[in-house]
């Protein structure tokens, strides 16, 4: 979930929580929702608002500075204000402030309170556990839940895993955590409400998690409530890389991650490839010479841990993985005959051939009384038919967007067939490369 976190100074900038607090609250609210399967996304920048009327006194008309309909604002008083905690109604709506010395606890001063994620759990749709067993007033105040829970999800805070609360008044013993008094509902049963559970009006410094029933009422909230929707980010973020197929030297390349969020990035490349420049979001890549080719790569390694990479060709095509071979119906040889014609077919191992891609073709005749009668070019095939008896050098080069690749050459020898001119093979005479 999306959170903003706005801080309250005097109107000269001076006052107000920390860079560090304001990190420690968030800490808190992951340590506290966590367990639940609730995290926070904060982009890092703290809302300072500075003025001296709504600094010397918190007020919910700060819900109107600056807030978001796409997270939940979170807005933040100085130690020196009035202590408390508020949020703008319970499951209604996405923001909240904390205020004073209820950021620290009694025992420890340099030690946050949990009422940050108190106020986050009224965002959430939590009640106080001690809701409709006492009279809380307002709009929504149901049946005092029994201390047997038979009326737990109806009665009280509606949860059924947190006990029956009368509302004791921060009434506890502030190094045991003990309640000081309790009391007994209608049944004549005595309270034992949980002194630990941050939906509680317990000492601040006892507050500590919430409930199992608590943390699903929560989710539910997330999953149904209209105004929890607008600051639901992506659980499952996946960050990708961008994805190229071809990387020349004579132009750069800029690979992109999505959702990089706080990540840092530390970058790695195959040996055919160099980094013009980089930052943790992208980087700016090119073959590393005119000559490199072959398979290349470009791999980001995020501080949280996740590691993506991007597989491309580098460079023109590599004449050393090319092939020619002959593919006419004879006799499984490689020979061509006279006034035949024969099949010629080049393929590049690492990039699936080409296809659609443009291939050059060369017929070179050595010596004898042979030539060239016709040519057919298509694509990386090629028919021809000869005349004469000799050697034939055959020459194939392919292009990609990077340019062509050297020249492969094959030599053929030719003879003319001395049983069947018309049609049949000798067999093979000779292939060379
Ligand atoms: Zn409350």
């Amino acid at each position: 979930m999306k959170i903003y976190f706005h801080v309250i100074r005097r109107s000269n900038g001076t006052g107000g929580q920390s860079i560090e607090s304001v990190n420690e609250a968030f800490n808190i609210l992951n340590q506290d929702f966590n367990p639940h399967n609730i995290s926070f996304n904060w982009d890092n920048q703290i809302d300072y608002i500075d003025n001296d009327s709504y600094y010397s006194s918190p007020t919910t008309a700060i819900f109107n500075v600056n807030n978001h309909q796409d997270g939940i604002d979170i807005y933040l008083y100085d130690d020196s204000s009035s202590a408390g905690g508020r949020a703008n109604g319970v499951g209604q709506s996405s923001e909240f402030w904390v205020s004073g010395s209820y950021w620290k606890t009694p025992n420890n001063p340099l030690t946050r309170s949990h009422v940050i994620s108190h106020e986050m759990g009224h965002v959430l749709y939590l009640w106080h556990t001690h809701h409709g067993t006492y009279n809380e007033g307002g709009n929504d105040n149901p049946c005092p839940e029994l201390v047997n829970g038979s009326n737990s999800d109806t009665c009280g805070d509606y949860v059924t895993d947190t006990p029956a609360d009368p509302h004791l008044q921060f009434d506890v013993n502030q190094s045991t955590c003990e309640w000081n008094s309790s009391g007994t509902d209608a049944n004549g049963d005595t309270y034992n409400p949980d002194e630990k559970n941050v939906m509680s009006y317990t000492d601040v410094n006892c507050m500590e998690y919430f409930s199992e029933g608590q943390g699903e009422r929560m989710r539910n909230a997330i999953n149904t409530l209209p105004y929890l929707q607008q600051v639901v980010t992506d659980n499952c973020l996946v960050q990708k890389l961008s994805s190229i197929e071809q990387l020349c030297y004579d132009n750069s390349q800029t690979l992109s991650i999505s959702d990089i969020s706080n990540n840092s990035t530390t970058w790695q490349v195959s040996s055919n490839v160099t980094i013009l420049s980089s930052n943790n979001s992208s980087i700016i890549v090119r073959a590393t010479s005119s000559n490199s080719t072959g398979n290349g790569w470009v791999r980001a390694i995020l501080s949280n841990g996740v590691s993506i990479q991007e597989d491309f060709e580098v460079g023109i095509p590599d004449r050393n993985k090319i092939t020619i071979e002959h593919t006419t119906n004879t006799n499984g040889d490689y020979v061509l005959i006279n006034n035949i014609w024969s099949i010629l077919t080049s393929y590049h191992q690492d990039h699936n051939n080409f296809i659609g891609a443009e291939w050059d073709w060369k017929f070179e005749p050595v010596g004898g009384n042979m030539s060239i009668l016709t040519r057919n070019d298509i694509s990386n095939r090629i028919d021809v038919s000869v005349s004469g008896e000799g050697q034939l050098i055959i020459k194939t080069r392919v292009y990609n967007e990077c340019g062509c690749s050297l020249w492969k050459d094959a030599a053929f020898q030719v003879k003319k067939s001395s049983t069947n001119p018309g049609g049949l093979f000798d067999g093979i005479l000779n292939k060379g490369f």
